[in-house]
């Protein structure tokens, strides 16, 4: 998988590998971009870049250090490429282990010597001052196998005593190694800690590239679908590859229930609205169920705010277009804003761990009696 299979942002990753081939490449690097734009895919590839044993190059604009995807190298690297799985393996490895060492033991996803993924660490999902450490026992260290010693964070949640012990490895890097930040928002690192490292932003993509993209790499969805996933995947083709269209109609056709039931008025029929509340139920999988209808939810009030602002264009979910221009023409904007609203108090009594179909019917209902 080289260079070419990157998606999207072809002059960052241009300028990128211009520094590789002068052999300028900073120590210190942050990713930015949105969930699923390819952080970690790129730093993987560059990874590889740093670090394969056939150093082939590829033309483009000049000639520019790729990989090989074949050598020991390169296919050790790319065993960490499923962050998931990897990340799932370490903490069950975690799990496993006597509770003393388990309190000691923290995680880390290494497929190749050289080359160490540092993910947040659970239950509170931060990176912790102990993973920093074992980055600073290690990094002046020659890699053995690799040209390069790389570092990977792939989160910017920081406990504050990781992050200052980062920015001491941060002030004297190694000539032989190379720290990759990832992250959503640049912003969210100390200044010092990004007056350290060179930022490079991943842009969302144009919907049309995305579109053409899905078109060849998910062959199982039809253009309609592929239309709808482009529009919903703001931009990043990871998340855009990895959508569950599946759950997102299922989720939103029981959003179209409550709309539709808030919009009837005082004389609509009640019974499809209760049969669908009434499958909400506690635990976890109640918990991700109402989560994603209320998201779902807000993406339809998104697209009827846009369509009473004369802005149909942006409409995301096209594939209901009429339906949802018919539900546009009962509403007005004060009323999409008193959904909003209830929305977010739905949200609340769900973390106050209110009965979740209680809730859902009192919004509907709510909504109705105000219109
Ligand atoms: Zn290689």
């Amino acid at each position: 998988m080289p260079f070419s299979d990157f998606v999207g942002n072809p002059e960052t990753i241009h300028r990128m590998r211009e520094m590789l081939a002068r052999n300028r490449f900073p120590h210190a690097v942050i990713l930015s971009g949105a969930q699923g734009s390819g952080k970690y895919t790129l730093a993987l590839m560059l990874a590889r870049a740093m670090n394969c044993l056939e150093q082939p190059s590829s033309f483009e604009g000049g000639t520019l250090p790729d990989f090989c995807g074949r050598c020991s190298n390169c296919t050790r690297i790319a065993q960490s490429a499923d962050l998931d799985a990897r990340f799932a393996e370490a903490v069950e490895a975690r799990e496993n282990l006597r509770d003393t060492d388990k309190k000691e033991t923290r995680l880390f996803v290494q497929t190749h010597p050289d080359v160490l993924i540092i993910p947040p660490d659970p239950p509170q999902l931060m990176i912790k001052v102990d993973q920093v450490r074992h980055v600073i026992e290690t990094i002046y260290y020659r890699p053995g196998e690799a040209r390069e010693r790389v570092y990977i964070f792939t989160s910017s949640s920081f406990m504050k005593e990781a992050a200052n012990s980062l920015l001491k490895v941060l002030e004297e890097p190694p000539d032989f190694a190379t720290i990759f930040l990832l992250t959503e928002n640049a912003g969210e690192f100390l200044p010092t800690i990004r007056s350290r490292s060179m930022i490079f932003n991943l842009g969302a993509l144009p919907t049309a590239e995305i579109e053409s993209r899905l078109a060849k790499l998910r062959p199982d969805w039809n253009p309609r679908q592929s239309a709808l996933v482009a529009r919903l995947s703001d931009g990043a083709i990871g998340r855009a590859l990895s959508f569950d269209i599946e759950g997102y109609i299922a989720a939103r056709s029981h959003a179209l229930v409550l709309l539709k039931s808030a919009l009837g008025g005082k004389d609509s029929d009640h019974t499809e609205l209760f049969k669908t509340t009434e499958t909400y139920r506690a635990g976890a999988e109640g918990r991700e169920k109402i989560g994603n209808l209320l998201r779902t939810f807000y993406s339809l009030l998104e697209d009827l705010m846009f369509l009473q602002s004369g802005t149909p264009q942006l409409v995301r979910n096209t594939d209901i277009l009429g339906e949802l221009k018919k539900m546009s023409e009962a509403t007005d904007f004060a009323w999409l804003q008193r959904a909003s609203d209830g929305l977010g108090e739905v949200e609340r009594g769900l973390r106050r761990n209110l009965l979740r179909s209680l809730s859902l019917d009192a919004f509907a209902t709510a909504l109705e009696r105000a219109s």
